[in-house]
């Protein structure tokens, strides 16, 4: 089977300018262009007729003519009359490539291609580093080889071999690439020179990202003023675009930059072989890299700068909170304190505060003395102002030995909840201090005895909590821990009940909202057995049947805290 032949002509070539035109364009708008298509078409004759053809056949080299229905205005280009074989007429068997190939040889045909050529071989030869200057010829014969030509000049220098291969049209770029690897392969440098560089019109072909990459940004021109420099200098000298790279604004700013150069100015990178006049993908990896360190230097700076502004503003308050022991501001409205609150601004505020450093005497001296309540609960909450609570001093005592001691009831009960909120840890001595409150020959008879066994019990439900903020709590259920305390260690505590069937009755009858909780301890730890075997009235038999059939609501808002200092329960 025969594939249909195509016997309409693509693509032509200028042979004066080397330009390569695609039908699609000649014929681009032909409603409006008819005038234009019209002139070219009289032109196109006219040189046919005076054998002086300079629109060809890309393909085969021979005239071409436009033709076309006019009144359709569907017009087309064709081989004239009589012409000779080309291979868009016969069915030809050539492969993409070769087709590619036969364009592209076929470009090299053009007048200007040839001047270009022979005027770089001219200069390369005025050059005494250049041992020998190697030229292509142009082939005179009507077909255009399908093989891959030769370099259009090949210049030997004494440690390596530089291609030069004239693009005169943007038609090809595609070939770049594979020619590219083409020389490399084979330990010879390739320069791609172009006839004219407009950074207008060629940007964006140029910064398609094969071409950058295999010329590193860097574009070769031979022009006229590039032409005018080798005259003078008696060398070749090219024009060499490249992009330069800057730092603006946090962006990566380029810009095309341009200078004239000879091609022993050039890098030539023997490993890789490639050749680069200004390193501009180097340029371009320093400066990002730069740039990612710039940035992430100014966000520390502008973190560093946010850090100390709500430092400042945290201090402000907590230093007018000191001044009046009240809120300055009511804490619905705005509470500094709570937007300190990463690692950084935490340790910027509490450097300037110093309560975890020298000033820590401010807090325990108001431990001590009384004064500022407010302000001292203020700190002892805040988990954002650290305190340096192994270090508070009283007489040289730490200060939890000092308030176990103190006189007042009232004041013990109120501060050393606040220590243990700050998450005080009792040291070795403290402990000793604490295991001595609870006295085993006591009797809970008198009253200094029965509070010195009260403390110590507070302080064993403080010293047991996992959760420190729950510290401030205990104070609400203290009456329902002493209770369970004293089954578990079975001796009244916080009571003056004489034994433990009368603090059963107590609990029942005034807090049996934790009935179920307590007579669940009374079982645990052996106490409920006892305790009936004593009830010779049975009124204790009566009340607990009593609380089973009335079952109270059961008080669950502090299990955690149950839970924490009595874990068996
Ligand atoms: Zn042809």
């Amino acid at each position: 089977m025969a594939k249909e032949i195509k016997r309409t002509i693509e693509t032509i070539l200028n042979l004066q300018t080397g330009e390569v035109l695609d039908v699609k364009d000649i014929f681009r708008n032909p409603l409006i262009r008819e005038a234009e298509i019209f002139k070219l078409r009289s032109q196109i004759q006219e040189q046919v007729h005076k054998k002086r053809a300079v629109y060809i056949c890309i393909f085969c080299k021979q005239s071409i003519g436009i033709r076309g229905h006019i009144n359709r205005k569907d017009y087309y280009l064709t081989h004239t009359f009589r012409s000779d074989d080309c291979i868009i007429k016969t069915n030809h068997h050539l492969t993409e490539e070769q087709i590619r190939c036969v364009k592209y040889n076929g470009e090299k045909e053009s007048d200007l291609h040839n001047h270009l050529k022979n005027q770089i071989a001219h200069y390369l030869e005025l050059d005494d580093k250049i041992i020998a200057v190697h030229t292509e010829k142009v082939f005179k014969d009507l077909a255009i080889s399908k093989e891959w030509k030769k370099p259009d000049v090949m210049a030997e220098l004494a440690d390596k071999k530089i291609a030069f291969e004239l693009q005169l049209s943007t038609t090809f770029l595609s070939v770049i690439v594979g020619r590219t690897i083409f020389y490399r392969d084979r330990g010879i440098f390739l320069i791609w020179i172009f006839p004219n560089f407009s950074l207008d019109s060629h940007l964006q072909q140029f910064t398609q990202k094969d071409v950058y990459y295999n010329n590193s940004f860097n574009v070769y021109v031979f022009d006229e003023d590039a032409q005018q420099n080798s005259k003078n200098e008696n060398r070749l000298v090219l024009k060499c675009y490249y992009k330069c790279f800057t730092i603006k604004n946090n962006n990566i700013q380029e810009k095309w930059v341009s200078a004239f150069i000879g091609i022993d100015e050039m890098n030539y990178d023997t490993e890789k072989m490639e050749l680069f006049f200004y390193d501009s993908i180097k340029e371009k990896e320093i400066l990002t890299k730069l740039l990612a360190e710039q940035i992430d230097e100014q966000i520390i700076l502008d973190q560093e700068k946010a850090a100390t502004y709500k430092a400042y503003h945290a201090l402000k308050y907590l230093r007018e909170f000191y001044r009046n022991d009240v809120e300055p501001i009511p804490r619905s409205v705005e509470f500094p304190l709570q937007h300190i609150d990463t690692a950084r601004e935490i340790e910027i505020f509490n450097k300037e505060i110093g309560f975890n450093g020298n000033k820590i005497n401010v807090i325990s001296n108001l431990f001590q003395s009384g004064t500022k309540p407010n302000f001292l609960q203020l700190v002892c909450e805040q988990d954002n102002i650290l305190v340096d609570t192994k270090n508070m001093m009283v007489d040289g005592k730490s200060l939890f030995q000092y308030l176990i001691y103190m006189e007042s009831q009232w004041d013990f009960y109120k501060k050393i909840p606040l220590l243990f909120r700050k998450g005080y840890k009792l040291s070795d001595v403290d402990y000793d201090y604490f295991h001595n409150l609870y006295d085993k020959n006591y009797f809970n008879t008198t009253e200094s005895e029965r509070e010195a066994i009260e403390r110590w019990a507070f302080i064993y439900c403080l010293n047991s909590l996992w959760h420190k903020e729950d510290a401030l709590s205990l104070i609400h259920i203290k009456k329902i821990l002493f209770a369970l305390l004293s089954l578990k260690k079975d001796l009244s505590i916080g009571n003056k009940f004489t034994n433990l069937k009368q603090l059963t009755m107590n609990i029942l009858t005034y807090n049996s909202d934790f009935g179920k909780l307590y007579i669940n301890a009374l079982k645990k730890f052996d106490q409920y057995d006892r305790q009936l075997l004593d009830d010779k009235s049975g009124k204790l038999k009566i009340r607990i049947d009593e609380f089973f059939i009335s079952e109270p609501l059961q008080n669950r808002q502090f299990d955690r805290i149950i839970f924490e200092i009595f874990p068996e329960l």
